[in-house]
């Protein structure tokens, strides 16, 4: 089966082994990718929805999964087993993922794997303000530039104002696709602050150049 260049960059993030919760898991695409390809050998496919949790039973059973991918019709992780250890949440805004955050006890997992479609600045500051770890990031472009973050509950001081604005990780190690969307970024700034000529994004334009080129 063939998944997203987006789920296949989260699918690299989890380490092998491990049972897994996809919370808003829609088609159950990335819980069947995951047992496919022997990364994980059980995948529960979390959905709050009938429709889409209807669509996961079927593709659950179009690729002879039944026992390794487990539908669970549940609102973020209120229905989840004991035994799941990693937790992806994606393909979602910043207010449903702080919501099936808040609504969990985050320290009962290894780690999380969230990829919010908006506003990821405030999901870092969200992370931040409650002490997580981010242990992981990385930049996927799939017709539009992605950020995913892996996170723990283990204790991390505030991060500073760059590193919730851009990623500490993504800032420490400047991988291609960083930096390529930073160039992306910046060239679209230009673009709106010439005709906007907002204070905002000449601070922000700038602060790019210095992480480019400094
Ligand atoms: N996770 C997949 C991905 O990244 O491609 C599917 C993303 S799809 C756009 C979002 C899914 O999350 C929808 O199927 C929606 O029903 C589900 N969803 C939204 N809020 C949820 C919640 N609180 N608990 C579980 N599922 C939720």
């Amino acid at each position: 089966m063939k998944i997203s260049k987006r789920l296949l960059k989260i699918a690299q993030m989890i380490d092998r082994n491990k049972v897994v919760f996809d919370v808003g898991s829609d088609h159950a695409l990335l819980p069947c990718f995951l047992v496919m390809n022997d990364i994980c050998d059980k995948v529960y496919a979390g959905e709050i929805s009938e429709g889409p949790y209807q669509k996961s039973i079927n593709n659950i059973e179009k690729y002879n999964l039944n026992g390794k991918v487990i539908p669970v019709l549940s609102d973020g992780l209120s229905k989840a087993n004991d035994d799941v250890q990693v937790v992806v949440i994606a393909g979602m805004g910043y207010h449903t993922i702080k919501h099936i955050l808040d609504c969990c006890d985050v320290n009962k997992y290894e780690y999380f794997i969230v990829q919010s479609n908006n506003d990821v600045d405030k999901l870092r500051k969200y992370l931040s303000n409650n002490n997580y770890t981010i242990e992981d990031e990385a930049v996927v472009y799939d017709d539009f530039y992605y950020q995913i973050i892996k996170f723990s509950s283990k204790y991390h001081d505030e991060y500073d104002y760059l590193q919730i604005k851009y990623g500490p990780v993504l800032l420490k190690n400047k991988d291609e696709e960083f930096i390529a969307y930073l160039k992306y970024y910046s060239e679209h700034l230009k673009q709106i602050n010439l005709k906007a000529n907002k204070d905002e994004y000449a601070k922000t334009f700038k602060e790019i150049q210095e992480i480019l080129y400094n």
